[in-house]
């Protein structure tokens, strides 16, 4: 029998109220039963939602170097489990193991950096106009805030949006994938062990039309946290604009990797298979494109090809394997939808575009690394987000081209450019639109501490990471002392 997990309301781990489960299966192993889940509804995500009110009106005076102890024992939680955690993920979404313990070290900085901001959470203090009057503006925390999260990133992207949340004095509800249950049912335990006090966190598993839906919509959740697809983040915007809350939105990416023809080849060949091929292709920041300079076109390409040929699919447990499975059928048939769209556009295919089936691979949702190279800007290859191990390369002639390029979608996440020509460099630093841009190195490996998010339909002007995440998961209020004795009145008795 599988093992049975539960939602997590107000310090209780419960079943859904219909009594309704769900399944959630290994993508390597599709006959693997990793576990059920509670199949919930708007009458869990009220009770949800009821304990985190409740819970907000304690937890909001709490100081917060007090709530940085917690965060930082949450930290070591994580450190102690990391492998556990690590494996457990793999098993549920499919990506190799290297890569499931770095998404939990995200999780262990956010953690750590959560808890040292437990003692700044700084406001200003600034001169008054006014004599004998004092003023400041300090941070104030908000409310519930409902955190919905996909399942590329399982534990670094709720850690993302908890931690500082739960830091800055709010209380949450969680809706994790519905494909990454599990690692989000050992973070929450791992919250709760740490000394949250009931109702700070609460967990609803189902699905997003039910539950996700529900959070958004309802009038005493303050604020929405989503990272996830674009359209349901549109749509997301639309039902929260009922009830006026604040959202945060994350969405989708189609970023891009130039080479410049006085790049090192081979620094900007590994950059683009750890880009492209990394995660299976599944990651917001996932180099999708290569913006390749014509004068070393050709050379490129076959040391690309070469490279991509050699990629061992596998399970993601198993220590030789570099790429892991998409994690559900329907990401799979998306990516085998574009390599069609791609021939049909007139690409040329040079690597990969089968659905992997050799041996064990039959079992799950595996798909070979796939480039198409002659791919032309205007191509839906070229702008659409696949979200799978396909590369289009684009050719190009000059810096200013690249850029004009790489500009030529909806989306603005990630880019990369590898020169060794810092003139270029920083032309690409100022004309790229997306809200990272990294010079030699590709389009993933952000780090904990600084901001995250991307400009055009990739988001909606908020940052995860660092420093800036603060603002969002608090409120700034002014605050004017009057000591005068006497009524001041701004702009007149002073001009
Ligand atoms: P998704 O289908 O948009 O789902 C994201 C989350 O939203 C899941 O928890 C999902 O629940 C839930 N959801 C689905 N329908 C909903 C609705 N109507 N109302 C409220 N919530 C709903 O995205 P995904 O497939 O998990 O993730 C891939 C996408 O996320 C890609 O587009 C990728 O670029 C983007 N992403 C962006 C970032 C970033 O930081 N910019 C990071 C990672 C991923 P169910 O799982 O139950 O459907």
């Amino acid at each position: 029998m599988p093992q049975k997990f539960q939602n997590l309301i107000n310090g209780k781990w419960v079943d859904a109220k219909s009594g309704k489960t769900f399944e959630n299966r290994n993508p390597a192993n599709w006959n693997e039963v990793v576990g059920t889940f509670p199949k919930s509804g708007k009458e869990d995500v009220d009770e949800a939602v009821k304990a985190a009110r409740a819970a907000f009106e304690k937890w909001r005076l709490v100081p917060s170097p007090k709530r940085g102890d917690i965060m930082r024992k949450i930290g070591d939680l994580l450190v102690a489990r990391k492998e556990e955690i690590a494996r457990e993920m793999t098993r549920e979404m499919g990506k190799v193991l290297d890569e499931t313990r770095g998404d939990v070290q995200e999780g262990i900085d956010t953690a750590y950096y959560a808890a040292t901001e437990g003692r700044r959470l700084f406001g200003h203090t600034v001169p008054s106009e006014l004599p004998n009057k004092f003023a400041m503006a300090i941070r104030v925390p908000i409310g519930v805030a409902g955190i919905i999260t996909p399942w590329n990133f399982p534990m670094a992207i709720p850690t993302w949006k908890m931690f500082p949340a739960i830091l800055s004095g709010n209380t949450c509800v969680f809706k994790p994938a519905s494909d990454t249950p599990r690692t989000a049912t050992m973070l929450v335990e791992i919250m709760m062990e740490a000394g949250l006090p009931a109702g700070v966190v609460n967990i609803v598993h189902g699905g997003g039309g039910e539950v996700g839906n529900a959070i958004v919509g309802h009038q005493d959740v303050d604020l929405i946290s989503f990272t996830g697809s674009t359209g349901i983040g549109k749509n997301i915007s639309k039902i929260a604009s009922d009830t006026l809350k604040r959202v945060s939105l994350e969405l989708g990416g189609k970023n891009a990797q130039i080479v410049m023809d006085d790049a090192d080849l081979d620094l900007a060949l590994d950059g683009v298979l750890w880009g492209a091929f990394g995660t299976t292709g599944q990651r917001c920041t996932a180099t999708s494109r290569l913006i390749l300079h014509e004068k070393v076109y050709d050379k490129f390409m076959s040391m690309l090809v070469d490279r991509t040929n050699k990629l061992k699919l596998g399970d993601g447990l198993l220590a030789d394997s570099q790429v892991g499975p998409c994690v559900n059928e329907s990401q799979r048939k998306t990516v085998q939808e574009y390599v069609q769209i791609g021939q049909q556009e007139g690409a040329k295919l040079v690597a990969g575009g089968k659905i992997a089936t050799d041996g064990a691979l039959s079992n799950g949702w595996f798909h070979q690394p796939t480039i198409f190279s002659e791919v032309t800007p205007e191509m839906r290859i070229a702008k659409e987000e696949i979200f799978g191990p396909v590369l289009s390369v684009i050719r190009t002639t000059d810096v200013t081209e690249s850029i004009k390029i790489l500009n030529n979608t909806i989306y603005g996440l990630s880019s990369s450019i590898y020169t060794r020509d810092i003139n270029k460099a920083f032309q690409a630093i100022r004309d790229i639109q997306s809200g990272i841009t990294y010079i030699n190195a590709p389009t993933i490996g952000a780090e904990a501490h600084l901001p995250f998010g991307g400009v055009k339909q990739t988001g909606n002007g908020h940052r995860e990471g660092g420093w800036t995440v603060y603002d969002f998961y608090t409120e700034w209020k002014a605050v004017y002392v009057d000591y005068s004795g006497s009524l001041q009145r701004a702009q007149i008795d002073n001009y």
